[in-house]
């Protein structure tokens, strides 16, 4: 009798410490600490491979968005910044990058890749500190894909006669002058470094203002690998350096990811000049939900597409398209998934959406709100709790949307989500296309017969099928109309930093 009690007494422990296990990690994990990471009071410019104080003694501060307590100090580049910044590039060019064996570069290129994914979680903590994503984001999507990017391009180096139909040689163009935005720091970067090195050119690269730190991180590790000095210059500021970039006549190549205002204002500076340039801008794109769709799937798919990075992506699926007779429904699943969500402490591993990016942003977000209603569209906001300070937005869906109304036409950059019923399919193409911007779209249907008809039909670069946001180095990314020229990722992003020798 008592051994039995004793054996249940050990088995009722035995589930007791199960349970106290899973409460404690997988219920309740505890946020990522910012001990991983070894913050600088300041950081300097990065130039011909040391940090460089910039020439006017100038800095601003980086913040952390769901604080709003500052960071570190940042040197701010000026035109001087800039001309040192693109003469170490081309020294470094001409001296050693493009005399170097290919297979030697594509070894840089690989190193490179292999101390990011080591040093992967110092990147992530950093990078949800300095933009406000999610830790779950950037430690299983940005700083992964971002190695990957180097992995798959390191790749390319020592084959680049193949990358060109006929097999003609091609030669690289020179020094690339490279501009990013917030919304994906170091992953932009990535994309943009990766292949210009690997085609054989040497770069100056400007992150954004309010989320520099990982590309000066990246610069640690262009330390680490040995990269040869002015091969990656990192110069770091506002809009104002991003333009002394543009008007540099020492840059061969613009390439530049951010919004179309400013996309276009660059497309204007390079008029009459031979500087090469491709553009990845803004979005508008459509999410289109047909009746005969999986309905909890294509739920998971609107979420992901809308409120992923805390809807800061250019090619979210702002615009929902539900068909007429499961639009019913779909809301009510679509409202009920959205009260889960969870807004928060970036560290914390629970967290669904971060913070905000900036002060500008949220006001941005908050004004379309309010231009929303005006127009007569009917708000839903979940109910749940946001922290007193930093910059937050609730996961929103706007029903009752007409397809003129600003919401529905122009890009919010935050998680705010339209929708818009359709009956046939010519009508939700022709109301999908309708639009300045043309980057991504997805298409949730049971049949195949149909995701490819409409696809071929929608004028985006990117048309995911029973799915949203997924993201490859071997697959190119681009957009038409107003969404930019050129394609980033795979052989088509390759391509924009070669020319036929
Ligand atoms: P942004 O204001 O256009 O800024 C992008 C970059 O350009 C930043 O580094 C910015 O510096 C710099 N810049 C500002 N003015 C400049 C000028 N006159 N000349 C040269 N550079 C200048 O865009 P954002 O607000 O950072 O990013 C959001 C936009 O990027 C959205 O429209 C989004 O759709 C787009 N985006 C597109 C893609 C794509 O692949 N198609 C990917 C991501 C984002 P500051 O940071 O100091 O302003
Ligand atoms: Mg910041």
């Amino acid at each position: 009798m008592a051994k039995n009690n004793s054996k249940s007494a050990k088995a009722k422990s035995a589930v007791k410490s199960t349970l106290q296990f899973n409460t404690s990690w997988s219920y309740a994990p505890a946020p990522e600490s910012a001990d991983h990471v070894k913050l600088q009071s300041s950081y300097d410019l990065f130039i011909d491979g040391k940090f460089t104080a910039p020439a006017k003694g100038k800095y601003f501060d980086t913040l952390n968005p769901a604080t709003e307590k500052k960071l570190a100090s940042v040197a701010e580049a000026t035109t001087e910044d800039v001309d040192l910044a693109v003469q170490s590039a081309r020294r470094a060019y001409d001296k050693v990058w493009s005399k170097m064996p290919a297979k030697e570069r594509g070894k840089y290129i690989f190193r490179i890749a292999r101390i990011l994914q080591e040093r992967a979680r110092e990147f992530s903590v950093l990078e949800s500190m300095d933009g406000g994503k999610p830790i779950r984001e950037s430690r299983t999507i940005d700083i992964p894909l971002a190695a990957a990017h180097f992995f798959y391009y390191a790749g390319w180096a020592d084959k680049l006669e193949y990358a060109v139909a006929g097999n003609r040689p091609v030669r690289a163009l020179g020094v690339a002058g490279q501009i990013i935005p917030w919304n994906f720091p170091l992953l932009m970067a990535a994309w943009k470094i990766a292949p210009a090195l690997a085609a054989g050119n040497t770069v100056v690269l400007k992150p954004a203002e309010t989320t520099p730190l990982t590309a000066l991180k990246l610069a640690e590790i262009f330390q680490q690998a040995d990269l040869p000095p002015g091969v990656v210059n990192i110069v770091t500021g506002a809009g104002a350096t991003g333009a002394a970039i543009v008007q540099h006549p020492g840059i061969d190549k613009i390439a530049f990811t951010g919004s179309t205002d400013i996309g276009k204002g660059i497309q204007k500076a390079l008029v009459g000049r031979d500087t090469k340039l491709t553009l990845e801008l803004g979005g508008k794109s459509a999410n289109i939900i047909f009746e005969d769709a999986a309905l909890d799937q294509a739920v998971e798919g609107i979420i992901n597409g809308i409120y992923f990075n805390q809807g800061h992506v250019c090619c979210a699926g702002s615009r929902l398209f539900v068909q007429e007779s499961v639009a019913g429904m779909l809301i009510r699943k679509l409202q009920d998934r959205m009260q889960t969500l969870i807004v928060g402490d970036p560290l914390d591993k629970n967290t669904d959406i971060g913070a905000i990016n900036s002060r500008p942003q949220l006001e941005k977000i908050e004004e379309y709100l309010k231009i929303g209603v005006k127009e007569g569209a009917e708000l839903f906001q979940t109910k749940c709790e946001i922290p007193k300070k930093g910059f937050w937005v609730r996961p929103t869906l706007f029903t009752n949307v007409a397809q003129s109304h600003r919401i529905s036409q122009e890009e919010i950059f935050g998680p705010v989500l339209t929708m818009q019923t359709f009956r046939t399919v010519e009508e939700v193409v022709e109301k999908a296309n309708n639009t300045p911007y043309g980057l991504a779209a997805g298409v949730w249907t049971d049949k195949g017969s149909k995701v490819f008809s409409v696809s071929s039909q929608l004028r985006a670069g990117v048309v995911w099928a029973n799915t949203y946001n997924k993201f490859d180095p071997t697959a190119p990314f681009g957009g038409y109309k107003e969404s930019g020229k050129g394609r980033e990722g795979g052989l088509h992003g390759l391509l924009p930093y070669l020319e036929v020798a």
